[in-house]
């Protein structure tokens, strides 16, 4: 009996230790020439025991929904074998590099060109290295579960610093990541930061600021990143457990900057040119850091784990995009950084959207969602009808937000809310977490999400209509009855005027319809299309928009008036237009609110804290 639990603690053991041996995949990253925007980058992969190893630049990034091709960018490839020798790689698809041969260990060295500053690409260039990984490293089949080393060589003549999620290695420009899932989400700002921090609960938060700005800058951002921190922080109840001790906002403010935020699972990538002022930024703020729960860890299945060989679907796009879409106005008003009219204009765009665009007729917010591969950042190069068949997952998901976050508050008088919806979700799906890190071991289903409206709701009948209606059918809530409560109107942008669609004209080549003609507009039964010319409207000559307003300024809605226009195959026709009420609407704060009203919207839109 001894004997044998003697051999098996001893069998325990050595499983253990060579477990904990197991060697990392190391990449080193360098900068010879940044002013050419190119990095140098080399990577050793050892114990490769694959007869064929398969070395991947990505197809996609988490977080950013459409195909990308990393591997577009990468060149000057030399691969090499155990001993050292350059081997010759195979070229299975456009995205990989197969090799054979190598005697145990690969090493490659490549050259990745990049000069975009976003939530999704590489930028490399005199002033930092901004990268995100999918853009910049190969990683290879069957290495998931490897842990990497990354180590930044500083380029010469800099002073560069690095803020990043990856774990600290053993010098400043040495990093660590678990597994390939914690690698490739794991952004790197390298240049001049300024750094600033801030602890709320046991929990820390570090804005990483590159910016050409003074210090007021950095001060002025940190201090109302806090406030709305614990705002959402509110909802929830509680911060995640930030894997690297502390959750870092990675903020480019540049002049070259594209507008974006990308989420990751300790820390966000917000890239803004330079003009953007502080109330964008700040939304974008907002959006990400509510990504810290929402998406990031209450995951939709179809995005876990992530698969970097191919575009990822999800049919939940609605909550995991559209949900904090709507909490990023939210937020922003609790904590005091945006107006009642601001906060309105920002849930009016939501719900005329989803009551005005076409769109919702021919796809739900689920079908919407799984659009989200071809409308994310992908590029289109024959024309679509989106415009017309498309509403966006943000817009459509933040309007049902709104819906479901006022049916619930109207049902219980202000009880129950949808940040008690959130809540749920985050103690049923986010906050049991992974068991390795970097994955999340319970991602929901659209069942799931129903059901936890259900148990939040106490209402199942409810939970059921709701979701048949305005998540996976075409119904839309009655926003007017619903905003009312709260002490806002929901009014015609342009009531008792006369309107015919929003026709826009380019007077090049005379004046032809600029964008797609939507079934709802009055111009749509005229049998008017893009790409055809209008020549006259009610007997005037159209030379250009003002010409359309004038004339739209002599009638009121009803009034019938004739169009002559040269359609695209060249024919000259005529027709009626009945002319109508532009149905656009905006959501404002009501004149004189009762105190009921008053209430229920301080209830709705008043600070989490103390
Ligand atoms: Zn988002």
């Amino acid at each position: 009996m001894l004997l044998r639990c003697v051999l098996a603690a001893v069998v325990l053991t050595t499983t253990a230790v060579s477990f904990d041996a197991v060697e990392p995949v190391r990449y080193r990253l360098s900068f010879p020439e940044p002013q050419h925007r190119w990095m140098q980058v080399e990577a050793e992969f050892p114990d490769v025991s694959e007869a064929t190893f398969e070395l991947r630049m990505s197809r996609s990034s988490p977080g950013r929904y459409s195909l990308h091709d990393f591997a577009k960018n990468v060149y000057d490839v030399h691969v090499f074998d155990k001993g050292g020798r350059e081997v010759e790689a195979s070229r299975p698809d456009p995205y990989g590099w197969n090799v054979t041969g190598h005697g145990g260990l690969v090493r490659v060295k490549y050259k990745v060109y990049g000069d975009r500053v976003d939530g999704t690409y590489l930028a490399i260039d005199e002033t930092h290295a901004h990268v995100n990984m999918p853009a910049a490293l190969m990683w290879a089949h069957g290495f998931d579960d490897r842990p990497a080393t990354v180590a930044f060589e500083q380029p010469a003549g800099t002073n560069w610093q690095i803020a990043t999620q990856l774990h600290p290695g053993s010098t400043p420009l040495e990093f660590t990541a678990p597994n390939l899932q914690y690698l490739m989400d794991s952004p790197v700002e390298f240049g001049p930061i300024a750094m600033r921090q801030f602890t709320v609960g046991s929990r820390t938060f570090r804005i990483a600021l590159h910016h050409p700005g003074g210090d007021g800058e950095a001060d002025a951002l940190a201090r109302d990143a806090e406030k709305i921190v614990r705002q959402e922080g509110a909802i929830y109840g509680e911060f995640p457990d930030y894997e690297p001790g502390h959750y870092t906002f990675l903020v480019d403010h540049l002049p070259n900057a594209d507008g974006d935020g990308m989420e990751h699972r300790n820390s966000t990538v917000i890239t803004a040119s330079s003009a953007v002022d502080r109330a964008m930024l700040y939304d974008t703020v907002a959006h990400e850091f509510f990504h810290c729960w929402n998406v990031e860890r209450i995951r939709p299945r179809g995005l876990e784990p992530f698969d970097f060989d191919r575009a990822n679907l999800s049919d939940s796009l609605w909550l995991a995009e559209g949900f904090t879409q709507y909490y990023g106005p939210l937020a922003l008003h609790r904590a005091g950084l945006a107006d009642v009219a601001s906060t309105a204009g920002a849930i009016g765009r939501l719900v005329d959207a989803v009551v005005n665009d076409p769109g919702r007729a021919t796809r739900s917010a689920v079908d919407m969602s799984r659009m989200a591969p071809f409308i994310d950042g992908g590029r289109t190069v024959d024309r679509t009808n989106w415009q017309n068949t498309v509403i966006s997952y943000y817009t459509f998901g933040g309007a049902i937000a709104a819906a479901l976050d006022l049916s619930l508050r109207d049902r219980t008088d202000n009880r129950v809310s949808l940040d008690d919806y959130m809540r749920a979700m985050w103690r049923t799906y986010g906050k049991p977490g992974g068991s390795r890190e970097g994955y999340v071991d319970r991602p929901y289903s659209i069942t799931d999400a129903e059901e936890t409206l259900a148990a939040v709701s106490g209402d199942r009948a409810f939970a059921h209509d709701f979701f048949a209606k305005y998540i996976e059918g075409h119904d839309v809530a009655d926003y007017a009855r619903l905003l009312a409560r709260a002490g806002f109107a929901v009014r015609k942008r342009e009531p008792g005027r006369a309107w015919l669609g929003d026709l826009h004209l380019l007077a090049r080549e005379g004046t032809r319809v600029a964008r797609l003609v939507a079934p709802n507009w009055p111009l749509y039964a005229a049998g008017v299309e893009q790409d055809d010319e209008v020549r006259e409207l009610d007997g005037q000559r159209i030379i250009a928009d003002s010409d359309v307003s004038a004339v739209l300024a002599r009638h009121k809605p009803g009034d019938r008036i004739a169009i002559t226009f040269v359609d695209r195959t060249r024919r000259a026709r005529t027709s009626t237009i009945t002319l109508a009420e532009n149905p656009s609407l905006d959501v404002v704060p009501m004149d004189s609110p009762t105190a009921a009203q008053k209430a229920f919207r301080d209830a709705w839109l008043g600070s989490r804290t103390k």
